[in-house]
């Protein structure tokens, strides 16, 4: 969670100086966001500070936090790459910049949600690393609530705004796994 937090700091602090041209932030994007923030920091912080809830733990599996690890430190990674990748046109909610370019280059030319690809690694990572019933899946409950409640509005906003460019860009790409998804 620090080293997540520590990648996304610096583009976060350039975020708020980059003027918006267009918003589409709502009550159910913040409510989607802040759901992700409770299942994927809220839930496993408590847990592993507290252990609570105790009575949902099972005997902990050596291999699954082997597992667990590589995929959270994949995520990272592509975590950092999309940031790199959309630079000043990345934004936390559904925005468009003043001056907005459509990436389709580095991660981006293989995917078209490389960064909710990251959330949902961490999700399945953070459920193979806590063993506990409620505070593992939590993260993945979390990273699919925000990928299905923001794709399609996010995909209906990029075509309004970059129109055939973002519809040629469909048809090249696929969501989250290249060439199947
Ligand atoms: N869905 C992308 C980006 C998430 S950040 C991903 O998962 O990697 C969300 C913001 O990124 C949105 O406000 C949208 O305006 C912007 N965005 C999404 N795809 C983009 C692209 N290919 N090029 C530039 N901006 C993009």
């Amino acid at each position: 969670m620090v080293a997540w937090f520590l990648l996304r700091l610096p583009y976060q602090l350039r975020s708020w100086k980059e003027p918006i041209r267009l918003s589409r932030r709502d009550w159910i994007d913040w409510a989607v966001l802040t759901f992700m923030v409770g299942c994927n920091g809220v839930i496993p912080f408590i847990y592993v500070v507290t252990k609570f809830p105790r009575f949902a733990n099972y005997p902990f599996v050596p291999a699954f936090a082997f597992i667990g690890t590589a995929v959270f430190l994949a995520a990272l990674w592509l975590f950092y790459r999309t940031h790199r990748d959309l630079g000043r046109n990345w934004s936390m909610s559904l925005e468009i910049r003043r001056d907005h370019r459509l990436v389709t280059t580095g991660v981006y030319r293989w995917i078209r949600h490389p960064m909710y690809l990251a959330f949902l690694l961490w999700g399945l990572a953070q459920t193979l690393l806590l063993p506990n019933w409620i505070a593992g899946p939590a993260g993945l409950v979390g990273s699919t609530t925000l990928f299905l409640f923001r794709v399609w509005r996010e995909e209906r906003l990029m075509l309004q705004e970059f129109g055939e460019q973002y519809s040629g860009y469909m048809q090249r790409t696929a969501r989250l796994v290249p060439w199947m998804f």
